[in-house]
Protein backbone atom coordinates (compact mmCIF):
# COMPACT_ATOMS: atom_id res chain seq x y z
CA UNK A 1 0.00 0.00 0.00
CA UNK A 2 1.60 3.03 -1.13
CA UNK A 3 0.80 5.71 1.47
CA UNK A 4 -0.94 9.23 -0.11
CA UNK A 5 1.24 12.50 -0.35
CA UNK A 6 -0.36 15.84 -0.43
CA UNK A 7 1.96 18.72 -1.53
CA UNK A 8 0.96 23.05 -1.95
CA UNK A 9 3.02 24.52 -4.16
CA UNK A 10 2.44 27.80 -3.46
CA UNK A 11 3.89 29.33 -6.32
CA UNK A 12 5.04 33.11 -6.44
CA UNK A 13 2.28 34.34 -4.12
CA UNK A 14 2.71 35.47 -0.51
CA UNK A 15 3.87 37.72 1.86
CA UNK A 16 4.92 37.37 5.44
CA UNK A 17 1.88 38.49 6.85
CA UNK A 18 -0.45 36.24 4.45
CA UNK A 19 2.12 33.10 5.30
CA UNK A 20 1.83 33.57 9.07
CA UNK A 21 -2.22 33.85 8.67
CA UNK A 22 -2.12 30.49 6.33
CA UNK A 23 0.43 28.55 8.63
CA UNK A 24 -1.26 29.18 11.53
CA UNK A 25 -4.40 27.83 9.92
CA UNK A 26 -2.30 24.88 9.09
CA UNK A 27 -1.00 24.18 12.70
CA UNK A 28 -4.63 24.67 14.06
CA UNK A 29 -6.19 22.23 12.11
CA UNK A 30 -3.13 19.89 11.38
CA UNK A 31 -3.84 17.02 14.09
CA UNK A 32 -7.24 16.55 11.25
CA UNK A 33 -4.23 15.13 8.75
CA UNK A 34 -4.11 11.19 8.99
CA UNK A 35 -2.52 8.65 7.89
CA UNK A 36 -0.87 10.93 4.73
CA UNK A 37 2.50 12.45 4.40
CA UNK A 38 1.73 16.43 3.87
CA UNK A 39 4.72 19.31 3.07
CA UNK A 40 3.75 23.11 1.72
CA UNK A 41 6.62 24.37 -0.70
CA UNK A 42 6.95 27.95 -0.10
CA UNK A 43 8.75 30.83 -2.44
CA UNK A 44 11.90 30.18 -1.31
CA UNK A 45 13.02 33.22 0.13
CA UNK A 46 9.84 32.05 2.84
CA UNK A 47 11.10 28.75 3.37
CA UNK A 48 12.60 29.74 6.82
CA UNK A 49 9.69 31.91 7.63
CA UNK A 50 7.00 29.26 6.97
CA UNK A 51 9.86 26.49 9.44
CA UNK A 52 9.64 28.77 11.99
CA UNK A 53 5.74 29.38 11.98
CA UNK A 54 4.95 25.67 11.63
CA UNK A 55 4.48 24.16 15.06
CA UNK A 56 3.29 20.81 13.78
CA UNK A 57 5.54 17.39 12.82
CA UNK A 58 2.83 16.29 9.98
CA UNK A 59 3.71 19.09 7.52
CA UNK A 60 7.31 19.05 5.77
CA UNK A 61 9.21 21.53 3.66
CA UNK A 62 9.53 21.66 0.13
CA UNK A 63 10.78 24.20 -2.42
CA UNK A 64 10.09 25.17 -5.66
CA UNK A 65 12.79 25.07 -7.56
CA UNK A 66 16.57 24.95 -7.29
CA UNK A 67 19.88 25.05 -9.03
CA UNK A 68 21.19 22.83 -11.69
CA UNK A 69 25.04 23.33 -10.20
CA UNK A 70 25.72 20.44 -7.86
CA UNK A 71 28.15 22.64 -5.69
CA UNK A 72 28.58 26.42 -4.82
CA UNK A 73 30.05 28.89 -6.89
CA UNK A 74 29.52 31.64 -8.92
CA UNK A 75 26.02 31.44 -9.91
CA UNK A 76 24.33 34.70 -9.11
CA UNK A 77 20.49 34.29 -8.10
CA UNK A 78 20.49 30.62 -7.48
CA UNK A 79 19.92 28.38 -4.68
CA UNK A 80 21.32 25.01 -4.06
CA UNK A 81 20.11 21.70 -3.60
CA UNK A 82 22.54 21.67 0.12
CA UNK A 83 20.97 25.13 0.57
CA UNK A 84 17.72 24.03 0.47
CA UNK A 85 18.72 20.85 2.91
CA UNK A 86 20.62 23.16 4.71
CA UNK A 87 17.18 25.11 5.28
CA UNK A 88 15.10 22.43 6.34
CA UNK A 89 13.63 21.19 2.89
CA UNK A 90 12.77 17.10 2.50
CA UNK A 91 11.16 18.08 -1.01
CA UNK A 92 11.96 20.00 -4.36
CA UNK A 93 9.41 20.47 -6.96
CA UNK A 94 11.34 20.64 -10.65
CA UNK A 95 9.85 20.66 -13.86
CA UNK A 96 6.66 22.19 -13.36
CA UNK A 97 5.37 23.58 -16.53
CA UNK A 98 5.55 26.78 -15.71
CA UNK A 99 9.63 26.12 -15.43
CA UNK A 100 9.59 24.46 -18.68
CA UNK A 101 7.08 26.90 -20.50
CA UNK A 102 8.00 30.45 -18.61
CA UNK A 103 11.92 29.58 -18.39
CA UNK A 104 12.40 27.00 -21.27
CA UNK A 105 13.88 24.25 -18.61
CA UNK A 106 14.82 21.74 -21.00
CA UNK A 107 13.69 18.25 -20.05
CA UNK A 108 18.08 17.55 -19.88
CA UNK A 109 18.16 20.14 -17.29
CA UNK A 110 15.32 18.77 -15.51
CA UNK A 111 17.11 15.57 -15.25
CA UNK A 112 19.99 16.52 -14.25
CA UNK A 113 18.77 18.61 -11.22
CA UNK A 114 16.56 15.52 -10.23
CA UNK A 115 20.15 14.00 -10.01
CA UNK A 116 21.82 16.75 -8.31
CA UNK A 117 18.66 17.03 -6.02
CA UNK A 118 18.63 13.08 -5.40
CA UNK A 119 23.08 13.48 -4.39
CA UNK A 120 21.79 16.12 -2.11
CA UNK A 121 19.18 13.73 -0.39
CA UNK A 122 16.05 15.84 -1.14
CA UNK A 123 13.51 13.85 -2.54
CA UNK A 124 12.37 15.61 -6.30
CA UNK A 125 8.88 15.96 -7.20
CA UNK A 126 9.45 15.85 -10.87
CA UNK A 127 6.50 17.04 -12.65
CA UNK A 128 5.34 15.74 -15.91
CA UNK A 129 2.33 16.89 -17.73
CA UNK A 130 0.60 17.68 -21.78
CA UNK A 131 -0.02 20.78 -23.17
CA UNK A 132 -4.38 20.39 -24.49
CA UNK A 133 -2.37 20.66 -28.24
CA UNK A 134 -0.57 17.88 -27.69
CA UNK A 135 -3.32 15.72 -25.81
CA UNK A 136 -5.36 16.39 -28.73
CA UNK A 137 -2.84 15.91 -31.71
CA UNK A 138 -2.31 12.15 -30.37
CA UNK A 139 1.18 12.91 -28.66
CA UNK A 140 0.53 12.93 -25.07
CA UNK A 141 1.87 9.95 -24.12
CA UNK A 142 5.10 9.74 -26.42
CA UNK A 143 5.38 13.48 -24.40
CA UNK A 144 5.13 12.33 -21.04
CA UNK A 145 7.43 8.95 -22.12
CA UNK A 146 10.22 11.61 -23.17
CA UNK A 147 9.75 13.45 -20.00
CA UNK A 148 10.41 10.31 -17.92
CA UNK A 149 12.85 8.94 -20.21
CA UNK A 150 15.43 11.91 -19.50
CA UNK A 151 15.37 11.00 -16.08
CA UNK A 152 15.81 7.63 -16.71
CA UNK A 153 18.69 8.18 -18.54
CA UNK A 154 20.16 10.62 -15.84
CA UNK A 155 19.76 8.63 -12.52
CA UNK A 156 18.16 5.08 -13.77
CA UNK A 157 14.72 3.45 -12.71
CA UNK A 158 16.77 2.88 -9.18
CA UNK A 159 16.49 6.85 -8.75
CA UNK A 160 12.66 6.36 -8.53
CA UNK A 161 12.86 4.79 -5.60
CA UNK A 162 13.49 8.23 -3.81
CA UNK A 163 11.33 10.05 -6.71
CA UNK A 164 7.61 11.28 -6.51
CA UNK A 165 6.15 11.96 -10.05
CA UNK A 166 3.43 14.57 -10.15
CA UNK A 167 0.81 14.74 -13.68
CA UNK A 168 -0.15 17.69 -14.31
CA UNK A 169 -1.60 18.06 -17.35
CA UNK A 170 -0.79 21.77 -18.81
CA UNK A 171 -4.45 22.58 -19.77
CA UNK A 172 -5.73 21.67 -15.89
CA UNK A 173 -3.63 24.23 -13.96
CA UNK A 174 -5.18 26.90 -12.64
CA UNK A 175 -7.56 26.93 -15.25
CA UNK A 176 -10.64 25.15 -12.75
CA UNK A 177 -10.55 22.37 -15.51
CA UNK A 178 -9.74 19.35 -13.92
CA UNK A 179 -9.08 16.16 -15.87
CA UNK A 180 -11.48 13.82 -15.11
CA UNK A 181 -10.96 10.93 -12.27
CA UNK A 182 -10.62 8.38 -15.33
CA UNK A 183 -8.03 10.81 -17.98
CA UNK A 184 -5.99 10.93 -14.69
CA UNK A 185 -5.89 7.72 -13.84
CA UNK A 186 -5.29 6.72 -17.65
CA UNK A 187 -2.04 8.86 -17.38
CA UNK A 188 -0.94 7.48 -14.06
CA UNK A 189 -1.46 4.21 -15.23
CA UNK A 190 0.90 4.74 -18.02
CA UNK A 191 3.69 6.24 -16.29
CA UNK A 192 3.58 3.62 -13.81
CA UNK A 193 3.46 0.69 -16.62
CA UNK A 194 6.24 2.72 -18.29
CA UNK A 195 8.30 2.15 -15.04
CA UNK A 196 6.84 -1.90 -14.45
CA UNK A 197 8.59 -2.66 -17.39
CA UNK A 198 12.75 -1.57 -15.99
CA UNK A 199 11.81 -2.34 -12.72
CA UNK A 200 7.54 -3.75 -11.10
CA UNK A 201 8.86 -2.96 -7.63
CA UNK A 202 9.92 0.28 -8.14
CA UNK A 203 6.86 1.40 -10.05
CA UNK A 204 4.68 -0.32 -7.30
CA UNK A 205 6.16 1.85 -5.07
CA UNK A 206 6.26 5.20 -6.76
CA UNK A 207 4.04 7.88 -5.65
CA UNK A 208 2.39 9.56 -8.41
CA UNK A 209 0.46 13.10 -7.27
CA UNK A 210 -2.13 14.17 -9.73
CA UNK A 211 -1.99 18.15 -10.04
CA UNK A 212 -4.66 20.45 -11.81
CA UNK A 213 -7.51 22.68 -10.39
CA UNK A 214 -7.47 19.81 -7.02
CA UNK A 215 -10.43 21.88 -5.00
CA UNK A 216 -11.71 20.08 -2.01
CA UNK A 217 -15.23 19.37 -3.90
CA UNK A 218 -12.93 17.07 -6.60
CA UNK A 219 -9.95 15.47 -4.65
CA UNK A 220 -12.00 12.78 -3.16
CA UNK A 221 -12.53 11.06 -6.21
CA UNK A 222 -9.53 11.81 -7.88
CA UNK A 223 -7.29 10.33 -5.26
CA UNK A 224 -10.05 7.55 -5.25
CA UNK A 225 -8.60 6.14 -8.62
CA UNK A 226 -5.96 3.35 -8.45
CA UNK A 227 -2.54 4.86 -9.54
CA UNK A 228 -3.30 8.65 -8.37
CA UNK A 229 -1.49 8.99 -4.73
CA UNK A 230 -2.41 12.68 -3.43
CA UNK A 231 -2.08 16.09 -5.19
CA UNK A 232 0.30 18.84 -6.01
CA UNK A 233 -2.40 21.56 -5.01
CA UNK A 234 -1.21 24.96 -6.40
CA UNK A 235 -4.46 27.46 -5.47
CA UNK A 236 -6.16 25.54 -3.24
CA UNK A 237 -3.30 25.34 -1.31
CA UNK A 238 -2.96 29.32 -0.62
CA UNK A 239 -6.53 28.48 1.90
CA UNK A 240 -5.67 26.40 4.93
CA UNK A 241 -9.13 25.00 5.20
CA UNK A 242 -9.40 24.11 1.45
CA UNK A 243 -5.77 22.27 1.69
CA UNK A 244 -6.40 20.53 4.96
CA UNK A 245 -10.07 19.46 3.42
CA UNK A 246 -7.92 17.98 0.31
CA UNK A 247 -5.48 16.35 2.56
CA UNK A 248 -8.35 14.26 4.19
CA UNK A 249 -9.72 13.34 1.27
CA UNK A 250 -6.44 11.68 0.15
P1 LIG B 1 -3.72 24.63 -9.52
O1 LIG B 1 -4.09 23.69 -8.39
O2 LIG B 1 -3.83 26.07 -9.12
O3 LIG B 1 -4.41 24.28 -10.79
O4 LIG B 1 -2.14 24.40 -9.77
C1 LIG B 1 -1.65 23.12 -9.94
C2 LIG B 1 -0.18 23.18 -9.94
O5 LIG B 1 0.42 23.69 -10.86
C3 LIG B 1 0.54 22.64 -8.78
O6 LIG B 1 1.90 22.56 -9.02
Amino acid sequence: MRKPFVAGNWKMHGSKAMILDLVNGLNSQADQIGDVDVAVCPPAIYIDYANQALSTNKISLGAQNMAEEAVQGAFTGEVSAAMLNDMACRYVILGHSERRAIYGETDAQIANKVKVALEAGLTPILCVGETLEERESGVMEQVIATQINAVLDAVGIEGFNNIVIAYEPVWAIGTGVTASPQQAQDVHAFIRGMLAKLDAAVADKVIIQYGGSVKPDNAKELFGQADIDGGLIGGASLSADDFIAICKAA
